[in-house]
């Protein structure tokens, strides 16, 4: 039984319990794919912009030429597919440049990390930035640089969101404590923050999919419609591509 885990890894049993198996305790290769090399590539150079802006609170680097740099080419499967990934990414950046939520208003912190008891687990979640803004409220920003459309089912189920806004609060408890998501590649800025009721609510739900992890000896699979975008789906016997789910 882990005594520990990432946020992530959590969602993934939510979503799908197979999928926690293949991924996190088998430990089998994802498949590669050029969204996540992207992903991970707009996601040092958002974090590197950032703790930049920590250091010299003038000093407004170039999104896109830090991309340019921390951006892995090796990963990419041809010289074709880097330059179209780059592209889309130079453009993704340029467009968040542009949202008035991409500018920090009082930078406080930058990759950061909360963790909370949730059932017989301790799970611990990464927040990308915290700011002061000018209504008071202490703001936590999660990016999300992925290629998944952002949607409310998604957002309201979130796990990363709940551990950072339940730390938060505890750490700061005269404070407003807002959570936002960025989407990047979307453009969109999603505010997940829950009412302490709604959030008490889900922690509790949350403790139990943690307890149910934990003495789960079957995995069994989740909602098919998450299969088509699987990275383990080459190892995953319960609903192999072409299995017709
Ligand atoms: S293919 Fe579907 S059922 Fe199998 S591990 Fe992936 S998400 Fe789960």
């Amino acid at each position: 039984m882990p005594q520990t885990l990432a946020a992530s890894a959590l969602q993934t049993y939510l979503e799908c319990p197979q999928r926690y198996r293949l991924q996190y305790l088998e430990q089998l290769p994802r498949r590669r794919s050029g969204s996540r090399v992207l992903a991970q590539g707009l996601q040092a150079a958002l974090t590197e912009y950032y703790l930049r802006i920590m250091q010299s609170s003038d000093c407004r680097p170039d999104l896109s030429a830090l991309f340019d740099q921390v951006f892995d080419g090796r990963a990419c499967s041809d010289s074709w597919e880097e330059e179209r990934l780059r592209r889309r990414g130079r453009e993704a950046l340029v467009r968040y440049q542009q949202l008035r939520a991409s500018q920090p208003q009082h930078l406080l912190a930058v990759d950061l990390q909360r963790a909370l008891q949730l059932g017989p687990v301790r799970v611990s979640a990464r927040l990308d930035r915290l700011e002061q803004r000018a209504n008071a409220s202490l703001t936590a920003v999660l990016h999300r640089t992925g290629s998944r459309p952002a949607d409310a089912t998604a957002a309201e189920h979130n796990v990363a969101a709940a551990v950072i806004q339940a730390g938060l609060s505890t750490d700061f408890p005269d404070a407003r404590v807002k959570v936002e998501q960025h989407h990047i590649q979307q453009g969109i800025v999603w505010d997940v923050t829950k009412s302490p009721d709604e959030l008490d609510v889900w922690l509790a739900e949350l403790g139990q999919v943690a307890a149910r992890l934990a003495a789960d000896e079957e995995f069994p699979p989740g909602d098919s419609s998450l299969c088509c975008s699987c990275p383990v789906r080459r190892h995953c016997k319960v609903r192999p591509k072409g299995g017709g789910n």
